[in-house]
């Protein structure tokens, strides 16, 4: 059994540069890096194309200065034209609203840069640990908790992991790591056969959760290369994806899907509460159901994270409990998510359902 030693040298003398200048990626990797590198990047763009007037830009192009607009194709696909409300639309697109500051709403929500424990490595909850393994994503959701992470400080190639993996061997009370971002699967397929064969190596560990927008925003992704990397380790995998709307899960995306649950993986669906984008009963009951169909469990619903420039996307708690007391009875027990908020410190995801959990940090509202 390789030490940490053993493997951090292992890492370093990988070497792997950021472009892997003639290495032959096959025509599956070229499409889906290709589908990033066109995507949607600026916000006359993505007005024009969704027939929208340009005037909408005014002053919402300050929003992305510091956080820039990005839409894949496959994505945009799926937003409605000439349709400014549109809930799939509103996740991405920039707005005025992000300008204004808010009491409460700050720039690391959640405690991340506390939990830090080797670069790249958040450990809060006991047992499992969150690796950052890439801080780039496929698309901008402009209430993204992590938008001011300092994502440029954490690792994201082979030979930068060293000191993440060496704290994961070193601490027998992990049993599963997360790999999370930014998005996992942006790393290039090589890249993550590689975290998925260190990891496999820490005897302690039995499973490896991928959090990944990826499979919804940018399907292509999803290519036989990954589809190996997913099933070659003893590991035990699960795949939480995030999906806000049903209209989310239409087209390429659910054939993507598709593909994941039918190779047998645990296949997960976390989702945001959203104003103008799924905070009726109506459209959650709908994303629940989606999911369900396509063999997606539902997981969680969070409450809003507060950071900073996302007020204007935050339902109060008690709106919150009204839909899921609503969604209890619509739906069967196991199409529902487990409503949750991510305390700062807390020891889990705290559960929101019931009134005798009240962060008193958190927005009730009044009834
Ligand atoms: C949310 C989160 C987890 C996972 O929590 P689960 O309740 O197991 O889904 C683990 N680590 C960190 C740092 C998290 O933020
Ligand atoms: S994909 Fe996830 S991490 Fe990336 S911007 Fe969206 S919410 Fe944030």
């Amino acid at each position: 059994m390789p030490g940490a030693r053993e493997i951090l040298s292992a890492v370093s003398s990988l070497k792997v540069s950021p472009e892997f200048p003639g290495s032959k990626r096959d025509d599956e990797e070229r499409r889906w890096q290709n589908g990033l590198a066109t995507a949607i990047r600026d916000l006359p763009t993505l007005l024009q194309r969704l027939e929208l007037p340009s005037e909408m830009a005014l002053g919402a192009d300050a929003a992305t200065v510091d956080f820039p607009v990005l839409v894949p194709e496959s994505y945009l696909r799926r937003i409605l034209p000439r349709c400014p409300e549109d809930p799939l639309l509103q996740q991405v697109l920039p707005s005025v609203a992000e300008m204004i500051s808010s009491e409460g709403f700050v720039s690391d929500p959640v405690g991340d840069t506390l939990a830090r424990t080797a670069p790249g490595l958040l450990h809060k909850y006991r047992g499992r640990a969150l690796l950052i393994a890439h801080g780039s994503c496929a698309v901008h959701c402009r209430y993204c908790f992590r938008r001011h992470f300092p994502y440029a400080q954490e690792p994201r190639s082979p030979d930068e992991w060293g000191p993440a993996l060496a704290a994961i061997r070193n601490d027998d009370s992990l049993h599963e790591i997360l790999l999370s971002g930014g998005d996992p699967l942006i790393l290039s397929n090589r890249r993550l056969q590689f975290l998925f064969d260190a990891l496999a190596e820490i005897p302690h560990l039995r499973r490896i959760r991928i959090h990944s927008r990826l499979p919804i925003v940018l399907p292509e992704r999803l290519t036989s290369g990954l589809m190996r990397t997913l099933k070659s380790t003893r590991l035990r995998v699960v795949m939480v994806v995030h999906a806000n709307h049903a209209r989310e899960l239409t087209g390429d995306c659910a054939a993507a899907l598709e593909q994941l649950v039918n190779s047998g993986l645990m296949v997960l669906n976390q989702a945001v509460l959203l104003r103008g984008v799924n905070d009726s009963v109506d459209a959650l009951a709908e994303l629940c159901e989606r999911c369900i169909d396509l063999g997606v469990q539902p997981y969680y619903l969070h409450q809003l994270d507060r950071v900073r420039g996302a007020s204007h996307f935050e339902v109060p708690v008690f709106r919150g409990r009204e839909f899921m007391r609503e969604l209890r009875r619509r739906l069967p027990g196991y199409a529902v998510p487990r409503y949750v908020w991510e305390e700062p410190g807390g020891t889990s995801k705290m559960p929101l359902e019931s009134p005798d959990h009240d962060p008193p940090a958190l927005h009730q509202g009044t009834p």
